[in-house]
């Protein structure tokens, strides 16, 4: 029987799942509640595997609505994410999406029809800047980070020094697409974000790439990425990525590391920098 998923407990209360796909949701388990913070891509039922994991009530924040997260969804009756992408998270939780997104990840997977949900979608309820909720000895706070989509939303763990980035911040950012801001309006945020949450976590919790947690120093270097682009003095290569025409900030080698030796890159649009350039 196939296995979809596969758990890794990260200290007491929170556990790491990853996909087939290779994508990362997280479990946090107080002493009266659990979180599930995303939903990966959709295939294998993801609310039974998380069953397995805890039998505390369950709430489900989704932290944005890339198919890679809000996909999975549709196991859940009901997930909280930010209004400003549960237009994209509608798209994505439609079984075609799903589908597509699994034959594009999982190619040489012929997946059974039972591997995916049948219904279209679930409840969608909101997920607000500084929205809070109590599992029991630790909380989780949802915090605005609008840049990789308009609607994402990054996690506080306070009583773990812990965040959860999600998209907004990682070693390959993507700011591309209807759904991404432009460099300049990423770059306030970042600062914001910097300014007013950087002391309280010590840990970075990210969704893709090799390792479950990265340096916190990923907002910084993703920051100063940012003054780079604005100044023109990245590299500024074209190449295509999921598709679409995109410019690598940084030169990257072929296991997909920057080839300066630097920590963090930004894949972004030519229309996401300032008018004119
Ligand atoms: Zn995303």
């Amino acid at each position: 029987m196939q296995t979809y998923y596969t758990s890794k407990p990260l200290d007491a209360h929170l556990t790491a799942i990853t996909s087939l796909s290779g994508v990362r949701c997280f479990l946090v388990q107080g002493s009266e509640r659990a979180l599930l913070l995303d939903t990966c891509g959709g295939a294998g039922d993801l609310a039974a595997f998380v069953a397995g994991l805890t039998d505390k009530p369950l709430t489900v924040w989704v932290t944005h609505g890339h198919v890679d997260h809000a996909g999975g969804a549709a196991w859940f009756g009901e997930v909280h994410l930010n209004e400003a992408d549960a237009a994209l998270a509608r798209e994505s939780m439609t079984l075609a999406a799903r589908q597509a997104y699994a034959r594009e990840t999982l190619p040489d997977l012929a997946l059974p029809a039972e591997a995916f949900c049948p219904a279209e979608s679930c409840a969608l309820a909101g997920l607000d800047d500084g929205d809070t909720i109590d599992l029991g000895g630790l909380h989780a706070q949802a915090v605005a980070f609008p840049g990789h989509t308009r609607g994402s939303m990054t996690v506080l763990l306070p009583e773990l020094g812990t965040v959860l980035f999600g998209d907004a911040c990682n070693q390959h950012l993507y700011l591309f697409g209807p759904c991404a801001t432009t460099v300049e309006e990423y770059r306030a945020q970042a600062n914001f974000y910097r300014k007013n949450y950087s002391n309280l976590y010590s840990r970075a919790l990210v969704s893709h790439g090799p390792h479950e947690t990265v340096d916190p120093v990923i907002l910084n270097n993703c920051i100063t990425l940012c003054e780079q682009i604005l100044a023109g003095l990245d590299d500024r290569l074209p190449m295509q990525e999921l598709g679409q025409p995109v410019l690598y900030a940084k030169r990257e080698t072929h296991t997909g590391v920057r080839a300066d030796g630097g920590f963090g890159n930004i894949v972004y649009g030519a229309d996401k920098l300032p008018a004119g350039e």
